[in-house]
């Protein structure tokens, strides 16, 4: 059987959008990829209603994906990830 696939290499992502989940909020949170190096370790709040959307620290999930993006950068002339998405439609 044969689907359609959608793929996307990491090195083309250019804008990270963050929805927050909280309650009815819904808001956006746009960070271009070419700032993830700078997203502190700190407690991440969402600019819209204030809501902890991650504890502060070494396990924030915004700095580990920052790191993992800036590191994938420093190898970008031997490796890629590409992120397949297939097309259910
Ligand atoms: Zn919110």
């Amino acid at each position: 059987m044969s689907r359609k696939l959608f793929a996307l290499l990491l090195s083309e992502i250019k804008l990270l959008r963050i929805v927050c989940k909280s309650r009815e909020c819904g808001a956006v949170l746009e960070i271009p990829a070419s700032r993830l190096d700078v997203q502190p370790d700190g407690v991440t709040k969402c600019s819209r209603c204030g809501e902890t959307l991650a504890a502060g620290g070494l396990d924030n999930p915004f700095s580990l994906l920052a790191r993992a993006a800036v590191a994938f950068k420093r190898y970008a002339d031997k490796t890629d990830v590409e992120f397949v998405v297939p097309d259910e439609g």
